[in-house]
């Protein structure tokens, strides 16, 4: 393999790391590793068992989206002496909800040779393997900290047809969840995959009030790393056909201010339709 391009600049790698099982490294990363000038990582500590357990003793330095434009500076000027230089950063891909955007940004500005090393990446793990359409998807990070930011966040996407893809922390996982139920409906299908490529990797699959139910009655639901994803907006596929009675209903109690889903509830017991027709219907009104 080659590593050194034939221009007088250095290259940059981007090279993925374990997101969990240590043999999920690719022999291209551990070579690259090997091979270049420099490493810089986003928490040289944290990346320093991972060289140890590779046999990789080439240098580290620290580099994160908060480091100074001086550092960052200071890479570019060694690419431009020739160096070679590697960016990783804890677990998986750099750049993915992972610092390094402002260094390949600015290296490729300046006529940088940047090149990816693929390999582990969580949402692209959990997409594969959650049997949701992953023809159009979208990776939307990490939602706001904050309920109400955070509904918002999701209310923007609820008509969005794509797979959406998010991750989010153990200690926010119910508010999460709850927030999803609320905002896209008890009965959009989604999954929530945890710990993926550890010992307690765990799809959760179905509607979100089912996967919300399973994480409140099991706390070890509510540990480790996790990707939640939600299956895309689907327009009811015969919305024409709703009755006049069943529209009329709910557009009375949807003008009465009522919740989507409070309106979904009474108006399905009213006129006998489906609750989560009711439910799409009110969001395509
Ligand atoms: N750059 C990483 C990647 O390529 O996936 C993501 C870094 S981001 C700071 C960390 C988040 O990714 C975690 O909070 C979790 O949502 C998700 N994640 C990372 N490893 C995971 C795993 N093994 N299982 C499930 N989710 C994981």
């Amino acid at each position: 393999m080659t590593v050194r391009v034939s221009s007088a600049a250095g290259v940059l790698y981007i090279v993925p790391t374990p997101i969990g099982n240590l043999a999920d490294m690719v022999p291209r990363a551990i070579e690259v590793l090997q091979t270049v000038d420099l490493i810089a990582a986003e928490d040289t500590r944290h990346s320093g068992k991972l060289m140890q357990h590779f046999q990789i003793s080439t240098p580290m330095i620290s580099y994160h989206d908060f480091s100074s434009e001086q550092k960052a500076q200071d890479l570019l000027d060694r690419l431009k002496a020739g160096k070679n230089i590697a960016l990783i950063s804890d677990a998986g891909t750099p750049l993915i909800s992972d610092p390094g955007y402002r260094l390949v940004s600015a290296a490729r500005e300046e006529g940088i040779n940047v090149i990816p090393i693929p390999g582990a990446c969580a949402a692209i793990a959990a997409l594969s393997a959650s049997g949701l359409p992953s023809d159009r998807f979208a990776f939307e990070g990490f939602p706001p900290a904050k309920n109400s930011a955070r509904r918002a966040f999701y209310q923007a996407l609820v008509q969005d047809s794509r797979t959406l893809i998010f991750y989010e922390s153990p200690h926010r996982i119910q508010a999460s969840l709850a927030d999803l139920l609320e905002v896209f409906g008890p009965e959009r299908r989604m999954v929530m995959a945890r710990e993926i490529s550890k010992t307690f990797e765990t799809f959760l699959s179905g509607t979100i009030s089912s996967v919300l139910a399973i994480v409140e009655q099991d706390p070890d639901q509510q540990k480790g790393e996790i990707v939640l994803l939600v299956a895309g907006y689907q327009p009811p596929e015969q919305q024409e056909e709703l009755s006049p009675e069943a529209c009329r209903v709910m557009s009375l109690l949807l003008d009465e201010k009522l919740p989507v889903k409070q309106a979904a509830s009474l108006a399905a017991a009213i006129t006998g339709e489906k609750k989560n027709r009711l439910y799409d219907w009110a969001l395509t009104r």
